[in-house]
């Protein structure tokens, strides 16, 4: 009895010690609860969008390039959940949730209709530097669970970042940082003709760096592009 009783005793006692927390909201988290309390849990705002249905982030993409269907898992609120979530991923070492709403937003995309049988999930690449300050892609573990999910490959190796490059030279430092278009390249493109990809990312806004890597893989092969992201600003 004491035996079986022995993983839950040492759990609580680890809660008591160590006490875990939400990443919404900072409650403690109980038995049971990974990254967000059963509260956040219930109140994280889903799109419920589909793969089926036009939705407000397809009409983002209309008429810049061409991309089959893009969905989104969560609004980003801020303040709010999606927000906190998002920070602790990028910015204070905490993969794990990207794992956690991969694995969240697999099980329904496996569920999508309107999702074809997905061949390579690709992360919008980071460039080597920022990787290397960072130590990890925020987006890596997310496109992972969704690749285990729908039984595709996990490919991070075809797409590169390349340099920011500023259009207008001339102008002036501000008029250039606004107006960086972030470039992308195809490091290999065995592999990549007639597939079609699942390009994913952590909070679409503009689209602009979503587009310029669908650009950059749909200029050269024949290839179909769908888009999943973890969160979008509504
Ligand atoms: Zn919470």
């Amino acid at each position: 009895m004491i035996i079986t009783k022995l993983p839950n005793i040492i759990n609580d006692l680890n809660t008591v010690l160590l006490p875990r927390v939400c990443f919404g909201c900072n409650a403690r988290l109980y038995r049971g609860e990974q990254i967000l309390c059963t509260p956040c849990r219930d109140q994280i705002p889903l799109t419920e969008y589909n793969f089926l249905d036009e939705n407000s982030l397809d009409r983002t993409f209309y008429g810049r390039i061409t991309i089959e269907k893009a969905s989104s898992f969560l609004f980003f609120n801020d303040p709010g959940v999606v927000k906190n979530l998002i920070h602790y991923l990028k910015y204070r070492n905490q993969p794990r949730i990207g794992t956690f709403l991969g694995d969240w937003y697999g099980a329904l995309l496996k569920k999508d209709k309107g999702l074809p049988a997905i061949d390579l999930v690709m992360p919008v690449p980071m460039h080597p530097k920022k990787l290397k300050k960072r130590g990890y892609n925020q987006v890596e573990r997310f496109g992972k669970q969704l690749a285990h999910h729908l039984n595709a490959d996990y490919c991070d190796d075809l797409l590169i970042k390349t340099n920011n490059t500023p259009t207008q030279t001339q102008k002036s430092r501000i008029f250039r940082w606004q107006h960086q278009t972030p470039t992308f390249a195809i490091a290999k493109a065995q592999g990549l003709v007639n597939k079609k990809i699942l390009l994913v990312d952590d909070v679409v806004t503009t689209g602009a760096t979503l587009e310029a890597c669908a650009r950059a893989i749909n200029d050269e092969f024949n290839v179909t592009i769908y888009i999943a992201t973890m969160a979008m600003v509504p």
